[in-house]
């Protein structure tokens, strides 16, 4: 199933992370892992317009954060990079722990020491969603081979 809906996103403090507001509505598949596996147990069976909130716990989020993934290295480590241009929330590809790529963000830079973050921004947050559905249809066989939804823009 290809499902549209409108959503907010909220941390535990009510702050807004993310909305649909004044956008189209998101479209995912169903059962295809596009959405965290909270949300996506939540939302299924439901019908247009039906409208629910939903926790989603860090677990079936996007994870616990994990702080052998926070390094402190010297700025000569950023290359083709002056310590001038480090910037909190620049990303550079890194190799994690695991010897795979990994997408790190800076998260402080004092002096010579830049500290880099490789965890999703949202680890270890609880994820509140309101949700409207404003479309459920069939997939597509292309759409499912495919692994995402095509509209009349993005179709291929
Ligand atoms: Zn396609």
């Amino acid at each position: 199933m290809v499902v549209g809906m409108h959503y907010t996103l909220k941390d535990d403090d009510g702050n807004t992370i993310d909305s649909s507001e004044n956008k189209d509505p998101l479209l995912y598949i169903h059962g295809q892992q596009n959405i965290v596996s909270g949300l996506e147990k939540e939302l299924t069976g439901k019908s247009v317009g039906d409208k629910l909130s939903v926790k989603v716990t860090p677990e079936e989020g996007y994870g616990e954060r994990d702080e052998r993934l926070t390094q402190v290295v010297p700025v000569a480590a950023f290359e083709g990079v002056e310590k001038d241009q480090l910037k909190t929330g620049m990303q550079f590809h890194a190799e994690g722990p695991d010897g795979n790529p990994l997408l790190v963000s800076v998260a402080k830079v004092d002096g010579e020491e830049v500290t880099i973050d490789g965890n999703h921004f949202l680890a270890g947050v609880n994820l509140n969603f309101d949700v409207e559905i404003t479309e459920v249809r069939q997939a597509t066989k292309e759409e499912l081979e495919h692994g995402h939804f095509h509209t009349g823009a993005f179709d291929h």
